[in-house]
C-alpha cells in the first residue's frame, strides 16, 4: 500500500548525522560522542543516529536545569507571563502537527490517524490547560491560625526529571512536562531509547517559543546508563517516571535514597465487564478499537474482557469477525488500522505470552501470532489474538502490552468484581451496561485509579488519570491537583 510521502522538514531532521541532544539551550554531542540508532518498526530500517547520553551528559543537563531555575528568570516569572510562553509553545506544536505526526508514526509504528487525532493535539491542549490553570491560581494564600498572622506560598521545586516510555513518547512528555513547567520548574527528560525523535523535535519548538535556555533539556540514551544516572542525580528535586513496574521499583528505591518525591505511572491490565443489556455490536467495536490502539501497547487498555455468559457466543462471534478484517500495515499508510509492535523485543514478548498462555490451557479463539507483510518482511508485525479461560492463566494476570485480549465468562456482579480486583495492577477498568445503577455500583467497586462507564481509554483535562497498587502512585497526570504536585508549600508566620 502507498505510504505517505515524508515532509521536507522530516527528511531534513532525519538527515542530521547524528541527531544531537538538547542541553542548556544548545544542540550538543554526547561527551564521548557515542550514538545509537533508532528504527522504523514498520520496515525494520534504521531511521537516524542519535547522540547517546550517559552519566556525564546527564550531569551537564542537570546543571543546566539548575542554573536555568536559579538564574534564567523562569521560576520568578509571573505565572501569567510563563503561561504566555507555554501557549506560544502549544501554537508551535499545532503548527508542526503534520511533522510531529509523521515522526511519531515512523518511530513508534502507530497509524498516522492515531498520532494526528490523539497524541499530538493532546500535547498542545495539555500545555494550554496547565498554562491557564497556573495563570488563574494564586500562589499565595492566607492561613487562618489562632495567635499569628500566616500565609502559605507555593513554590516550584527546581530541576525536575522525567524518564518516559516508548508507547506515547510526545503525548506522555506533554502530560508530564506541562504541569511542571507551568509551576515554574525546569526539566531534564530521558526519552525511551526506542523513540527519541519527537522529543528532540519538540526541543526545536521550545527554542522557537523563546523559553530560556536550560528550562527544557533532553538526554536521549539507554535506561541502565542515562536513565539510572538521572534517577540517582543528587540535584534533581522531583522525579516523574512512566514505564514498567520493574523499572519503577528501581526508580522509587533511588528516590527513597535521595529523599526526592516521585510520581510513578506504571503498567496495567485493564478489564472491561460486559453485561447482557449492552449493545453487542457497538461494544465489540469500541473494545476492539481499544485493544488494537497503538498495537495494544497501551498501559490502561482493556485486555481482560469479562463477558456475561448469556451473550458469550454472540459477543465472541462478533469480535472475531471484526478482528479478522483488521487492516495491519505500516503506520505511514493512511489505510492502516493497526501498525507493528515497536521492536522485535516487544514482538517476542507478545508472542511469548500467547505461547505461555496456551501452555497453561488458554483456548485460542483467535490465535494471533506473527503477521508477515510481503512489502515489509523486516517489520515487527503481529496479529491480534483472543484467548479464553479462567482467571489463573498468565495471560489473565500479566501485562502483555500487545493486541491480546483474554476473555472470561461471568454470571453475577460479585463474581465479576472479584475477578477484576483479583490482580495486582490498578490502572483502569470499564463497565458496559444500560443499567445506570449497576454501572455506578460496578464502577465504584472496581479497585483502580480509573473506572469508565460505556467507554474505555477516556481522558479529559481536569480528571486525574492515576494508578494504584502495581500501577503506581503519586497523584497521576491530567488532574488539577497535578499542578500542585509540582509546587512545594512554604509557610510564612508572624506571631501576634
Ligand atoms: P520500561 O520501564 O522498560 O522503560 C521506561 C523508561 O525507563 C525508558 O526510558 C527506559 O530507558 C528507562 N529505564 C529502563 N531501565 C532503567 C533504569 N534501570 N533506570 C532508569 N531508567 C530506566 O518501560 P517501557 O517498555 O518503555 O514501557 C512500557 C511500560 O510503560 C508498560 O508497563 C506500560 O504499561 C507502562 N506505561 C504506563 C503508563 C501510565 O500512564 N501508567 C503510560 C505508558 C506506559
Amino acid at each position: 500500500m502507498a505510504r505517505q510521502e515524508l515532509r521536507g522538514e522530516v527528511r531534513e531532521f532525519l538527515a542530521q548525522k547524528p541527531l544531537r541532544m538538547f542541553i542548556g539551550g544548545k544542540w550538543v554531542a554526547s561527551a564521548d560522542e557515542a550514538t545509537f540508532q533508532t528504527f522504523d518498526p514498520g520496515s525494520g530500517a534504521a531511521l537516524a543516529a542519535v547522540a547517546e547520553g550517559k552519566a556525564a551528559d546527564v550531569h551537564r543537563a542537570v546543571q543546566a536545569a539548575k542554573k536555568a531555575f536559579q538564574q534564567s528568570g523562569w521560576a520568578a516569572m509571573p505565572p501569567r507571563e510563563r503561561a504566555g510562553l507555554l501557549h506560544r509553545l502549544a501554537d508551535l506544536v499545532q503548527q508542526n502537527q503534520e511533522v510531529l505526526t509523521q515522526l511519531e508514526s515512523l518511530d513508534v509504528g502507530k497509524p498516522l490517524a492515531q498520532a494526528s487525532g490523539f497524541d499530538i493535539p493532546h500535547v498542545a491542549q495539555t500545555l494550554r490547560w496547565y498554562a491557564d490553570l497556573a495563570a488563574g491560581t494564586p500562589l499565595k494564600k492566607p492561613l487562618a491560625a489562632p495567635g499569628c498572622k500566616a500565609y502559605q506560598l507555593n513554590k516550584p521545586y527546581g530541576a525536575t526529571a522525567f524518564i518516559l516510555p516508548w508507547n506515547f513518547p510526545l503525548l506522555l512528555l506533554g502530560w508530564n512536562l506541562a504541569p511542571s513547567l507551568a509551576a515554574g520548574n525546569t526539566a531534564v527528560i530521558k526519552p525511551a531509547e526506542d523513540t527519541p525523535l519527537t522529543t528532540l523535535y519538540f526541543c526545536k519548538l521550545v527554542e522557537q517559543a523563546g523559553l530560556p535556555g536550560g528550562v527544557v533539556n533532553v538526554v536521549p540514551g539507554y535506561g541502565h546508563t542515562a536513565g539510572a544516572a538521572l534517577a540517582a542525580h543528587p540535584e534533581i528535586k522531583h522525579m516523574g517516571f512512566t514505564g514498567s513496574p520493574e523499572v519503577g521499583r528501581k526508580i522509587a528505591a533511588q528516590c527513597g535514597k535521595n529523599l526526592v518525591p516521585v510520581k510513578l505511572e506504571l503498567g496495567g491490565k485493564g478489564a472491561a465487564v460486559i453485561f447482557p443489556d449492552t449493545n453487542v455490536e457497538e461494544t465489540a467495536e469500541k473494545l476492539l478499537g481499544a485493544l488494537t490502539l497503538n498495537t495494544g501497547q497501551v498501559c490502561c487498555t482493556a485486555t481482560r474482557w469479562l463477558i456475561h455468559e448469556d451473550i458469550w457466543n454472540e459477543f465472541v462471534g462478533t469480535a472475531k469477525k471484526k478482528l479478522q478484517s483488521l487492516r495491519i500495515g505500516h503506520g505511514l499508510d493512511p489505510l492502516t488500522q493497526m501498525g507493528p509492535a515497536v521492536s522485535e523485543k516487544q514482538r517476542q514478548r507478545i508472542l511469548g505470552y500467547i505461547e505461555k498462555g496456551g501452555r497453561q490451557g488458554a483456548e485460542a479463539l483467535l490465535p494471533g501470532g506473527r503477521a508477515e507483510l510481503a512489502e515489509y518482511p523486516k517489520g515487527f508485525y503481529v496479529k491480534p489474538a483472543l484467548l479464553a479461560g479462567g482467571p489463573e492463566n498468565i495471560c489473565a494476570k500479566d501485562e502483555i502490552f500487545g493486541p491480546v485480549a483474554y476473555l472470561m465468562k461471568f454470571r453475577t456482579e460479585d463474581e465479576a468484581v472479584q475477578i477484576v480486583n483479583g490482580i495486582h495492577y490498578g490502572l483502569a477498568n470499564s463497565v458496559w451496561t444500560k443499567d445506570a445503577d449497576r454501572s455506578t455500583r460496578m464502577a465504584e467497586a472496581m479497585v483502580a485509579g480509573n473506572s469508565w462507564i460505556n467507554g474505555h481509554n477516556l481522558f479529559y483535562h481536569g480528571v486525574p488519570y492515576a494508578g494504584c497498587n502495581l500501577s503506581g502512585f503519586g497523584g497521576g497526570v491530567l488532574g488539577p491537583d497535578t499542578y500542585f504536585d509540582y509546587l512545594r508549600p512554604q509557610s510564612i508566620v508572624v506571631p501576634g
